[in-house]
Formats: structure tokens, sequence, C-alpha cells
């Protein structure tokens, strides 16, 4: 292997050992094992090698957020490595990744879960989706507002081929503590509120939320799946 990759590895190597022990401490702290909260490799970037190792060291799930980019590693990565999508989704791309991921992160629209519904039912299967929610309320990010979330269930709810799994989000990255709290607090309720319900297709059992700046906090909130990116395979180079 050349050098660049065996400095990846190393690196992770070292990484890996501080986002897990901050995770156990945060999950304990939060009265759960650490082995109830799903630590999501954000491998966006990294090398096949670099992902393989992570998932010979523990990491079980990785989320990839581009669909030619996860089509490109896909055929070489480990055989037990679960993989999701956690990227905005274009409706024309679902066709290329459905039957190949476990679960979309990023349904926020019926024309996209529609269409997922469609590629899923031509196989035969049936496909786990979150819904992602904008809890910032910010332009610049997809997601649906939390207040359409109760008509948008209801709405999934009646579509064959996809089954919902729970929520997630991408909360603001510059806010203060206190805020991002508050962000992850409305998160939890949302989650909770939506887990009491029995509805058809839905099953509240995932909330993804936290990333390598905050997912102790957000482990803290609720969160029982945390996407880790930066953290775990250093800075990324666009
Ligand atoms: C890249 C990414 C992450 C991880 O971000 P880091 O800050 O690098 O940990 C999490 N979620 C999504 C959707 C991402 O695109």
């Amino acid at each position: 292997m050349d050098e660049y990759i065996l400095k990846r590895i190393k690196d992770f190597d070292e990484n890996y050992k501080v986002v897990t022990e901050k995770l156990s401490e945060a999950a304990v702290k939060s009265g759960r094992a650490p082995s109830d909260i799903t630590l999501l490799a954000a491998t966006k970037t990294v090398e096949v090698p670099v992902i393989n190792h992570a998932y010979e060291s523990g990491i079980k799930v990785m989320g990839e957020n581009r669909v030619q980019e996860f089509l490109s590693k896909e055929n070489e990565l480990a055989q037990g490595l679960r993989r999701q999508f956690i990227g905005t989704l274009q409706t024309n791309k679902v066709r290329q990744i459905v039957g190949k991921v476990e679960l979309i992160q990023s349904v926020d629209s019926i024309k996209l879960a529609n269409e997922i519904a469609k590629q899923s039912i031509a196989r035969n299967i049936v496909t786990n989706v979150l819904v992602e929610i904008n809890i910032g309320k910010e332009e610049s990010k997809s997601g649906i507002n939390e207040e359409n979330l109760d008509e948008f269930l209801c709405q999934l709810s009646t579509i064959e081929g996809i089954f919902v799994k729970g929520l997630m989000t991408l909360g603001p990255v510059n806010d203060e503590l206190t805020q991002k709290i508050a962000y992850f607090d409305k998160m939890q309720k949302l989650f909770i509120d939506n887990k009491a319900k029995k509805v058809d297709n839905i099953s509240m059992d995932i909330l993804s939320m936290g990333m390598s700046h905050d997912f102790d906090i957000a482990i803290l909130h609720g969160a029982n799946m945390v996407r880790v990116g930066t953290s775990l395979f250093g800075s990324r180079i666009y």
C-alpha cells in the first residue's frame, strides 16, 4: 500500500480510539450502553482501503453522500460492511442505488419517496428510509420543516415499497451550544412523540443526528445514530 494510504490508516487508528471513547462516555452519561449507539462512518472522499480498514477495526456502518462516488467504491467494499446513503438524493439517481443500500437517510419529498418505492417494488424489496428534517430552517439545507412532519409521515405510511425507520437531521453547524442543544431536543421530542404512535409502514427506531463536532452532545440529547467523518478520517481535501 502506498505511503499516503498507510498514513490515513494510522490516523484513523488514533482517531477511532478518541471517537469511541467519547461515544461511550456520552452513551453511559445518557443512561444507555455504548452498543445502543450506532457509529456511522461518513466516508465521502475516503479511499476504499481506508474504509475497509475501518471495517476491520470495528466500524459496521458507512454512509456515502454521492451516488456516483458510492457506485465507484461499492464493488471493492468489505462484504459485511453495512451501506447507507446520507446525502441529498436526486430522483433520477434513485434507480442506481435502490437495493444497494440498507437505508436512505435523506427522504424529504413525496416525489423522492414515490421514486424509491417504485424502484423497490420493481426489485421486489422494501427500502428503509429516514425522514430528513431541516431543524434549523436553513435555506441552504434540505429536509422538511418540523411543522409538516405529521402530514408527511401520514402520506409516507400509505406508500408501498418503503418503510420509515426514523428521523435524521443535519443541524446548523455554527450555532452556539445552547441553540444546538435546543435543536437536538426538538428532534428528540419529534422522535419520541412519533414513536408512541402506531402507524402502518413506520417504526421510529433511529434518530440520526450529530457529526464530528457535536456527536457527543447529540447522544446526550437522544441520538442513537451519529454520522462521523472528519473526526475519524481527518479533514477532507475537496
Ligand atoms: C459529511 C457528512 C457527515 C459527517 O460530517 P463530519 O463533520 O465530517 O463528521 C454527516 N452527515 C452527512 C449527511 C454528511 O454529509
